[in-house]
């Protein structure tokens, strides 16, 4: 399988929402982010950094209590953010089908704690996994398995963070 993967080290929150505008940037309808990492490592910012590359003025907060907040960027891309922070047992069964047809629908798809359904993520979704360093760095390891994640990873690996060498 085609894979890719690139690692970095943000040095602020500020950084890492850059780096997930960079990204929102070039997201097309169909794309799947798939955000893995614990409590307050920075999925949540990173997401309010999609958003504002693609062009979203409202406030991104974690859906965690309504699992799936949407947006609409001014070119009509749609931005389905969800959250499986709280997603029980119980309640994943009724949620395959919700998630299925939003796997299937045209929307660029980024999802916190993705590891909780891994089982019902499409098979080509581009991973981000955050790690806690200390309190202002985090560890962003993006793993792709397409010609298409190459290209996105590519798009951002070029984009000089203040801190790269
Ligand atoms: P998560 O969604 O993974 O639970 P959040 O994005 O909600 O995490 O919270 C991350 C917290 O860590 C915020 O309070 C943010 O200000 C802080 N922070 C400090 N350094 C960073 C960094 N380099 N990247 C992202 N967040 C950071
Ligand atoms: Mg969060």
């Amino acid at each position: 399988m085609n894979t890719c993967r690139w690692i970095t080290v943000t040095a602020s929150v500020e950084e890492t929402i850059t780096l997930g505008a960079t990204l929102g940037a070039h997201l097309l309808g169909g794309d799947v982010l798939a955000l893995c990492g614990e409590l307050g490592a920075g999925k949540t910012a990173f997401t309010q950094g999609v958003a504002r590359g693609m062009g979203i003025q409202a406030p991104v907060t974690s859906p965690t209590f309504t699992l799936i907040n949407r947006y609409t960027a001014p070119d009509g891309r749609i931005l389905q953010h969800v959250d499986c922070y709280r997603l029980g047992n119980a309640s994943l069964e009724m949620w395959d089908i919700g998630l299925t047809d939003l796997f299937a629908g045209d929307d660029v798809i980024i999802i916190e704690w993705a590891d909780r359904i891994s089982d019902l993520l499409p098979p080509e979704h581009l991973y981000v996994g955050f790690d806690y360093l200390d309190e202002d760095r985090r560890r962003l390891c993006f793993r792709g398995n397409s010609e298409r994640h190459a290209h996105l990873i590519g798009a951002i690996a070029r984009q000089q963070l203040p801190n790269s060498a």
